[in-house]
């Protein structure tokens, strides 16, 4: 049995997440003790246990501690059942994070699998629904599967209520990818979305992104959701370069202004325009288990944040496998991933 300590570095869900991804990928147990200890409230929140269960569900697994609140659980996978589910979250929480879980061992499952999520799923602090369909899954299907990513309904937080289908063709084994280089910018788009907010915060916040990043009016579009059941706004920023598409997303909330939120948005493209990586801070630590489950993989990225970090310690108490990380440049890295 694998025993992890979920306070260990960042302390967060993603050490439950990567756990339970890789105990279904590799069919070893674990426990955790000290879920998301680093937390203001530690323990296991609607959103983990969603993941928890649902993992369960594909991966036939015996449990326990799988109730909101719980400190620690215990997780002994089966067989993984591809499939057809439909899980909900029931509050606001986070429905990429859910995926996060579950979308490896489908990668390579015997069979289709068809997802459907409920919850948040344009949340702060997490995958946008964006990021999900635009930067992550087109290099999930490099390695060969074919994943395709339906929003049928934004949810924000707090309200949540949104709704994504995935629709997973996996592959045999996930096959090695090294993404050095983004190549040439094709293309920047912004796109500001609001849902039951004025259309004026959109237009206010793609000023301010056109201003910043120089962008044509054709490169400016704005959205006003209506099929969204509470309030929100997403400003994103997606740069399709020949090699990688990145998206980098703001997000509004009360008591911040539309400008901020554009220039905070615009100050993460910078950081990754002036530098000559491929791979920006986020898509790098959610890359780390692909790219391990291939057997190896090599990109360029920004300085790695304490949750690359961690996830690099949790994937190599499963894997046999290396992942180094080393600085070539003032804030680049080069993450290469091999087997020992
Ligand atoms: P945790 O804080 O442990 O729940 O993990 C958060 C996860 O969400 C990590 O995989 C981050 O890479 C991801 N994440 C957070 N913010 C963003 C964002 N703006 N765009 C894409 N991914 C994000």
């Amino acid at each position: 049995m694998i025993k992890i300590d979920g306070s260990f570095g960042e302390g967060g869900g993603q050490i439950l997440r990567t756990s339970l991804a890789l105990s279904l990928v590799t069919g070893k147990a674990f426990c955790i003790k000290n879920i998301r200890a680093g937390r203001k409230k530690p323990g296991l929140m609607r959103q983990h246990l969603t993941a928890v269960d649902a993992s369960a569900i594909i991966g036939q697994a015996e449990i326990k501690g799988n109730y909101v609140g719980s400190p620690e659980i215990t997780f002994i996978p089966k067989r993984v059942v591809p499939g057809h589910y439909h899980f909900a979250i029931g509050t606001a929480g986070s429905c990429t994070l859910v995926l996060q879980s579950v979308l490896p061992a489908l990668l390579i499952a015997d069979k289709y699998s068809e997802l459907t999520l409920e919850g948040g799923t344009h949340n702060p602090y997490a995958p946008p629904f964006d990021f999900l369909s635009d930067a992550f899954i087109p290099i999930i299907n490099q390695m060969g599967p074919e994943v395709k990513a339906i929003l049928e309904c934004p949810g924000f937080y707090p309200a949540g209520g949104g709704k994504f289908k995935v629709l997973i063709k996996p592959a045999n084994s996930l096959r090695r990818l090294e993404i050095i280089e983004r190549g040439e910018i094709i293309k920047k788009v912004a796109y500001a979305k609001v849902s039951k907010l004025p259309v004026n915060i959109a237009h206010r916040e793609l000023k301010i992104i056109q201003e910043k990043l120089s962008l044509d009016n054709s490169c400016l579009k704005s959205e006003e959701i209506k099929n969204s059941i509470g309030p929100g706004n997403i400003l994103t920023v997606q740069l399709n370069c020949e090699y990688i598409t990145e998206v980098f997303s703001g997000f509004g909330e009360k008591g911040v202004s539309a400008e901020e939120v554009a220039i905070k948005t615009a100050k993460m493209v910078f950081e990754y325009l002036t530098s000559n990586v491929s791979v920006g801070k986020y898509l790098a630590d959610q890359l780390l288990i692909p790219m391990a489950i291939s057997g190896g993989g090599k990109f360029s990225t920004l300085t790695p944040t304490l949750h690359t970090l961690t996830n690099a310690e949790i994937i190599k108490k499963f894997l046999n496998i290396d992942i180094n990380i080393a600085q070539y440049g003032e804030k680049e890295f080069l993450v290469h991933i091999d087997n020992k």
